[in-house]
């Protein structure tokens, strides 16, 4: 089992439950998109946010995020250690860094100064783009070795400073390569494990290159804690995060959605409703499971002849019509609602029963 580091009140590794992160992509010197766009990850279960912090007006930007938003915020740090002493005192729960890059030996020791004062772990975050150039020579380019060994050698800088508040992350864009370099990771390291598949692309590529890659570390027992990078709103790195999560069998997942593949039968736009419903039962689902109700099975069908029948064993759901929808629960039908109505009514029976 891997050590514990404690992220804020997020317990990353030690058996604590693989936790899902993110970060912003919004301008890092503007407060309020800042702080709109960590709500909206929260809201969604994204467990710990993010944020890079360039320069000072970044550092003061990260602050006020810390003082507005409720979950566990990261400040990354490239090149400039200032960043990461300024992202400390700005209340970071976690700071990742590549010690190979903020300036040497010297100006690592005082990151590290900080973070032992403060209690706050850090991140050694390496990737294919940051290996050394003897690394590189070594392995005859980027391998899963050179990775590890990258990460391990600076991981014994912060040892060598007397710290081991760390989680370590090695990710590559080659999924074959990224899974290779954690397990090998883990077996010769045991902190914490922050998995991912770096630069995983569109939405569509992104998430089958993170299930693949993810999915056959979490199934192994590799991982403590996860991003799913996607181009475009970080929101949907989350949802995928806990599909991956749940398919794996790693973490049950709050809300089951069944939607028909549609057919001739099907007289709705039933790819925006399901998408819709999905999207905003995701968040009421997530909060029964954090108040101790039970998961929530939900079903958005295409007819009324079938619908109710494919969709058995669901909680409740909707089997449409022409411009309407038969609301039904445990498969009893209830009530005729508009095509407009129907995430309406879903979301009053997500919150009700
Ligand atoms: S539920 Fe109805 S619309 Fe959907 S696939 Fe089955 S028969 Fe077709």
């Amino acid at each position: 089992m891997s050590k514990e580091v404690k992220c804020g009140n997020i317990v990353i590794g030690g058996g604590a439950p693989v936790s899902i992160q993110s970060m912003t992509n919004t301008d890092p010197h503007d407060a309020d998109a800042c702080i709109s766009q960590v709500k909206a990850l929260e809201e969604a279960g994204c467990e710990i946010v993010r944020l890079t912090v360039p320069d000072e007006e970044a550092a003061a930007c990260f602050g006020k995020v810390r003082e507005a938003a409720d979950i566990p915020l990261v400040a990354d740090i490239h090149f400039d250690y200032k960043m990461a002493l300024m992202a400390m005192d700005m209340g970071a729960d976690k700071i990742r860094i590549n010690p190979g890059n903020i300036g040497g030996p010297e100006k690592t020791k005082l990151v590290v100064d900080k973070a032992k004062k403060k209690g706050i772990p850090i991140r050694v975050g390496v990737n294919s783009g940051s290996l050394e150039k003897d690394i590189l020579e070594k392995f005859g380019g980027v391998t899963d070795e050179g990775l590890v060994e990258s990460a391990l050698r600076n991981v014994k800088l912060l040892e060598d400073m007397d710290f081991g508040d760390i989680v370590i992350s090695i990710k590559s864009s080659d999924v074959l390569m990224n899974t290779k370099a954690y397990r090998l990771m883990s077996e010769r390291s045991d902190y914490p494990l922050h998995i991912g598949v770096t630069e995983a692309g569109t939405p569509e590529m992104g998430i089958v290159k993170s299930a693949v890659g993810l999915g056959a570390l979490l199934m192994e027992g590799i991982g403590d804690t996860m991003r799913v990078s996607l181009t475009g709103d970080p929101v949907r790195e989350i949802y995928a995060a806990k599909k991956i999560l749940a398919a794996a069998g790693v973490r049950p997942m709050a809300m089951e959605l069944v939607s028909c593949p549609t057919c001739g039968r099907t007289k709705v736009d039933l790819d925006s409703i399901a998408g819709e419903v999905e999207t905003k039962l995701m968040p009421i689902a997530e909060r029964r499971v954090k108040e101790g109700r039970k998961p929530i099975k939900v079903a958005v069908m295409g007819c009324v002849v079938n619908g109710p029948g494919e969709a058995k064993g669901c909680d409740f759901g909707v089997a449409c019509g022409k411009g309407e929808g038969l609301i039904f629960i445990n498969g009893e039908p209830q009530k005729k609602v508009s095509e407009k109505e129907i995430t309406g009514e879903l979301i009053k029976l997500a919150e009700t029963i």
